[in-house]
């Protein structure tokens, strides 16, 4: 096998025998470190690893969102809402173009991702709702192949994503969320990299046999923008956001979620939970203006896979 360098942010990893291809990136959003350095270490290690098939890696989707260290790049676009982008477009534009030709010309796309600076959220691994019954099949496998808490299967109609181009070629593809905030947390690294190889070894291109996560919370919501996490839980004021939840908790309905005390007016609000289940996304900075998501709740309570219709 050999590994032969495209450029500094991507890298190719061919095998000596015929197999799939595999397409892996970070850095769609410029604020998710973690991932950038799963990916490095991805290929690092894979070129003595891998069997069958050919892996590339993008360690850095949107270098000029990294640049600024920001979610989205110096034109003010977040690259997660337009693909499949334009080459003669703006910057983000342009990077939208490039990773959307790669996921087109791919077998199977991973997609890393943390909550960036403005959320931390609990580990999991998500999938859209595939029309393509075999294709969601495949989503579902893989991403059972990474040893995370939550599955999340959703609508699989929003336009702009990385995950829009792979559902409209046809190309199974998972995202994973860990994290994020400021600092930055190993284990995120340390999950993405053994989830990446374990799910190489489900797909025959790694010797040794794949482990299925059989203990997570499994969720498939049908509803119109299930997936759309900067739309929940939105702020009734500005102020400062003390939260009372924990990720990965277990809360009821009308549980207090948190408290937004502004201390230039003195007013405080209170927050509760719409509905119950386990909270899986909360705002990490802590000032916030009015409409801001505060965080999230998935509506499940027990292990093993829920399915929620339309
Ligand atoms: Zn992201």
């Amino acid at each position: 096998m050999k590994e032969n360098t495209e450029n500094e942010q991507t890298s190719v990893i061919t095998a000596t025998q015929r197999g799939p291809a595999v397409l892996i990136s970070a850095g769609v959003h410029g604020d998710e470190y973690e991932p950038m350095v799963a990916a490095a270490e991805l290929a690092a290690t894979l070129p003595e690893m891998l069997t069958h098939g050919q892996v590339t890696i993008v360690k850095v989707v949107n270098p000029d969102a990294y640049g600024h260290g920001t979610r989205q790049g110096s034109d003010g676009l977040d690259l997660a809402r337009i693909c499949p982008g334009d080459l003669g477009g703006s910057v983000s534009e342009a990077y939208a173009a490039r990773i959307s030709s790669m996921i087109k010309q791919a077998d199977y796309y991973v997609d890393m991702h943390t909550g960036g600076l403005t959320y931390e959220i609990h580990p999991l691994a998500g999938y859209m709702l595939h029309p393509n019954e075999a294709v969601l099949d495949v989503q579902r496998q893989m991403a059972r192949c990474f040893d995370v808490p939550v599955i999340w299967g959703t609508d699989c109609r929003p336009q702009g994503r990385t995950l829009s181009v792979a559902r409209d070629a046809n190309v199974p593809a998972v995202y994973l969320e860990f994290g994020g905030g400021a600092g930055f947390r190993r284990e995120v690294v340390d999950t993405y990299v053994a989830g990446v190889i374990n799910m190489l070894r489900f797909l025959g291109m790694i010797t040794g046999e794949a482990i299925k996560s059989s203990e997570s919370y499994w969720l498939e919501d049908h509803r119109p923008d299930s997936g759309y996490l900067q739309g929940k839980m939105p702020s009734p004021a500005e102020g400062i956001l003390m939260t009372q939840v924990a990720l990965g908790e277990m809360v009821s309905a009308g549980q207090c979620f948190g408290r937004i005390f502004d201390p230039v007016s003195g007013v405080s609000h209170s927050v509760y939970a719409e509905l119950g289940g386990m909270v899986f996304l909360k705002r990490a900075i802590v000032k916030v203006q009015s409409g801001d998501a505060l965080g999230g709740i998935l509506p499940i309570t027990q292990k093993g896979k829920h399915t929620i219709y339309e």
